[in-house]
């Protein structure tokens, strides 16, 4: 069977987000344009076929999409803090920023769903996705979140589009998951009846700019520097009110980063450390290492910025103690940052979760902090619960 409907009435809400897309227009999944012409009307929104000029932001002229039913809080929970390695204690990267009655998720690495699901949070109610790079650990979470969050129980219970931003290549990524799980879908139709909408979706090839704005939250998004040939490779900028959440992405040192991290409320921040002798032992470890960035020169990028808080997720700490080459330890992560920088930084671990509000950045949740290595992470302490609107962290 081809594509079902790429685009329904259920996406007019979500056309004054793309309305707001900078240069790259918020391009709808193949074959959308057509079908938006009379929604974008209905809409009340500019644009919406295609003719949206590029803008340098959003919240004025009528841009600004939902009301801002928040008070103000951001909550960031580090759904997972890991890499490729395939480590129970830290799963592949992904990170939530809840803020204004809005779930947004950045990158879905592995086990994404299962740290989402560890906080009851179910996987329907994720209002958009955003992808930093295309690099297998930050999105093969995402057909798990995608279909899982398509079946119709306190866990899922999607009726609406996955709605996902990303870099080139984010719409075809998904056209060819349409594709590949089109059996689960001609079988959950006839046999579940779930709703077709909840797993259709509305993917954006996004440039540098402004890509998202709902509920008075902002998403921007920026290039960074993974190395030559992994391009486009991404950083997000959240704000909120007078609050800034910036992520990395994988990146060696990124002046963007420092730019749009300057004063930041939580800058999050990926590193790696790789000892020299398991380089040896396996020269791919080499190429890795230099698309990275050491805890020295993350610990320049802080002292440069001033984030309140700068938080490590991401974390390659590669070793292979069979060969008597031990981890590097967070302790051995701080200690190299230290030699940089001396403000606030934490090793994150997988469900640390952070609040963000008039009075600074706060830990909430999970066991998050410098050593350790990770566990299960707590129980989300109070910023969970699956309530719609919730006053402060919905
Ligand atoms: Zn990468
Ligand atoms: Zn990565």
């Amino acid at each position: 069977m081809g594509r079902s409907r790429p685009w329904t009435m259920a996406m007019v809400g979500a056309l004054a987000v793309s309305a707001c897309s900078s240069k790259g227009g918020g391009r709808a999944a193949s074959g959308g344009a057509t079908a938006l012409d009379g929604a974008a009307g209905a809409a009340g929104t500019p644009g919406g076929n295609g003719e949206v000029p590029p803008t340098n932001g959003c919240g004025g002229n009528g841009q600004m999409s939902g009301a801002d039913a928040g008070d103000g809080t951001m909550t960031v929970t580090l759904l997972g803090t890991g890499s490729p390695i395939p480590a129970s204690d830290r799963f592949g990267n992904s990170t939530l920023v809840e803020a204004a009655g809005l779930r947004l998720v950045f990158d879905i690495g592995r086990g994404a769903p299962i740290r989402l699901w560890q906080k009851q949070i179910s996987l329907g109610s994720i209002s958009a996705h955003f992808l930093t790079h295309l690099h297998s650990d930050h999105v093969n979470g995402l057909p798990d979140l995608w279909s899982s969050g398509w079946i119709q129980t306190p866990f899922g219970s999607r009726k609406t589009p996955f709605v996902i931003f990303g870099p080139a290549g984010t719409e075809a990524m998904m056209a060819n998951l349409w594709n590949a799980f089109s059996e689960d879908r001609r079988i959950r139709l006839a046999d579940e009846m779930n709703p077709i909408e909840g797993i259709e979706y509305e993917a954006h090839d996004v440039d540098p700019g402004v890509v998202y704005c709902q509920n008075g939250v902002t998403v921007s998004t920026f290039d960074v520097d993974h190395g030559e040939l992994v391009k486009p490779a991404r950083g997000y900028k959240i704000t909120y009110r007078a609050h800034t959440v910036v992520i990395s992405g994988d990146t060696r040192y990124s002046t963007n980063v420092e730019q749009a991290a300057h004063n930041a409320d939580l800058l999050i921040h990926e590193v790696a450390m790789i000892p020299t002798a398991l380089i040896d032992q396996y020269p791919a470890y080499a190429a890795i290492l230099a698309h990275h960035i050491s805890p020295e020169d993350a610990g320049r990028l802080f002292a440069a910025a001033q984030p309140k808080l700068a938080v490590y997720s991401h974390i390659v700490l590669s070793g292979l103690p069979s060969a008597g080459i031990p981890f590097p330890t967070p302790a051995d992560v701080l200690a190299a940052t230290r030699t940089t920088y001396s403000g606030p930084v934490i090793v994150g671990t997988d469900l640390a979760a952070f609040r963000i509000d008039d009075t600074g950045v706060s830990m909430v949740g999970g066991n998050g902090g410098n050593g350790g290595n990770g566990g299960n992470g707590g129980n989300g302490g109070s910023t969970g619960g699956t309530g719609a609107g919730g006053a402060s962290s919905p």
